[in-house]
Order: C-alpha cells, then structure tokens, then sequence
C-alpha cells in the first residue's frame, strides 16, 4: 500500500475523521488555501485503506461532470461515470476541494448522499445509487476566500460535520517545511517566521495570505541552490500580489529575514 503521506496532526482531526467514517458523516474541512486539507485527506484516506477520488472545483463544474453522461461510440451511446458515481459505486473517499466554487445546482446533488438516504440519484439512467458504508464525502472550503461574492447555502452547511484547520503553529510549520523541502532547520525556522509577519499584510490589502504550499515550494528552491531571497520573490511574493506597493512591503521583510 506504500507510505502514509506525511501529515503532521495540529490537533484530533484524525480521531474525528475516523469516526466520522465509522458513522457514516460527511465532513467539511474550512481552512485557507495551502493548510494541509488536501495533505490530510489524502493521510486518511491511506489511513482507512480506501481509494481517494478528487475533484477540484470550478465555477463551469455540471451536476453530469459529477455524476457522469452518456458518451457516443460509433454507432451507440455508452454511460460513462463521472467521479462522484465512480466513488459511491467503489466506496471510496470522495473530495470535493474548493466546493464554493462549483454551481450551487452542482451542490445540490450532494444533498440526497449526505442525509439518511444516502443515495446518488443518476436521473439519466434511472439508476439509485445506494452508498457503501465506506463511502465519505468531504469537502473543503475556504472561508476567507471570495467571502461576499460566493459561499455555502446554509442547507447545504448542514449536512456536513465541520473541522476548522489553520496555519500550523510555527514550530509544527518549520517541520513540515523542513521534511517537505529537505532545507535547513534554519532556513525552514526562518521562512516561517517571514510568513508569519507577511500574514499580517492582510489588514493592508493583502487578498489571500502565503499558506505553507508556498513556504514549501520557496524552501524547495532555497534546498535546491537558489538564493533565499529570489526564492522568497518568485515562490511567495510574485504569486500572492501584482501590487507594487504591497511587493515593495513584502520584500523589505523579506529583505529584514534573509
Ligand atoms: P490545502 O488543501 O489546504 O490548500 P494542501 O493540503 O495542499 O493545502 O497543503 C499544501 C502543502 O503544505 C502540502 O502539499 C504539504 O507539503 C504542506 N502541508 C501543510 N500542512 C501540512 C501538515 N499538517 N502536514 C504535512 N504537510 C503539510
């Protein structure tokens, strides 16, 4: 089955999760972008021993990109799953990240699978699809994220089981660095540290702020030979803002770190 993929526990979600699994609950992770969700999941899924089928959602996603359509062969029309069915029909694990983004029409058809009758129902074919005890559905959203313009129906946020993640307190954070990266300790100590005081540029403007996929892939260039300091431009700057302003600010502390 291969290695766990390394997750670092900031708390008891993996107790949760597992018996969230055993009593049949979907779960919501509410988090900002780049704080392990997607890492955890993919931990428990390995940690249940069951496939892990991975949707990232966007804002054209159909209710039939989730549950499947009919396909021309030649001279037939064969039925084709989409991964929600393929999941059900295999009891995996099924993640939907970034949910807010797909249509609210889309999201409704998760509803009957979250609820005591969970069941996928694939009106094109007629077919009921009854869910395994191993199936899971889970979610990710990022509360913080287009907050005003999208979010979750409340009748939706019901029906799911909500497990709050954050940054990882910064010595958990330096490790996870350290161990994603293979840089220094110090180099790890010293990314975060930055981050942490980017994190605060929020209040200046600052649309989203640097997760620990971006620490990571700055620490893989730093581990790599590249200076710390164009590595901190091009792998946490650049991608967080086009502001020059905002730049400016960011690279002084980047500057005042490194
Ligand atoms: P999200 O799904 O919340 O946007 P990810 O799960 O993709 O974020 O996390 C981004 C990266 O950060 C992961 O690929 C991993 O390298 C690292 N990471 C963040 N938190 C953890 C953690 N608790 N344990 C292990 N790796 C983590």
């Amino acid at each position: 089955m291969g290695e766990a993929p390394f997750y670092l526990a900031q708390g008891d979600e993996c107790a949760l999760f597992e018996r969230c699994h055993a009593q049949r609950l979907a779960v919501l992770l509410k988090g900002p972008t780049g704080c392990g969700k997607t890492r955890f999941v993919e931990h428990m899924a390995w940690r249940l021993g069951r496939p892990l089928v991975t949707v990232a959602c966007h804002d054209d996603l159909a209710a039939s990109d989730l549950i499947g359509r009919y396909l021309v062969h030649h001279d037939r029309t064969a039925w084709h799953d989409g991964p929600l069915a393929r999941a059900v029909r295999e009891g995996a694990i099924c993640y939907l990240d970034e949910v807010v983004e797909a249509r609210q029409d889309t999201v409704v058809v998760l509803h009957a699978l979250t609820d005591h009758r969970r069941i996928l129902p694939i009106d094109k074919t007629g077919e009921q699809l009854a869910a395994p005890p191993e199936f899971m559905l889970v979610l990710s959203y990022n509360p913080g994220y287009q907050r005003l313009v999208k979010d979750l129906k409340p009748s939706t946020r019901q029906r799911f089981v909500a497990l709050e993640f954050d940054f990882p307190a910064p010595a958990q954070e330096a490790r996870v660095v350290q161990r994603e990266s293979g840089c220094a300790d110090s180099d790890a100590a010293a990314l975060v540290q930055l981050a942490q005081r980017l994190r605060q540029l929020q209040a200046q403007g600052l649309a989203e702020v640097p997760g620990t996929r971006l620490l990571v892939a700055a620490a893989r260039l730093v581990a790599a030979g590249t200076d710390p300091r164009t590595a901190c431009r091009v792998a946490l700057l650049a991608p967080l803002s086009d502001d020059p302003v905002l730049l400016q600010a960011m690279q002084e502390l980047v500057d005042a770190s490194f």
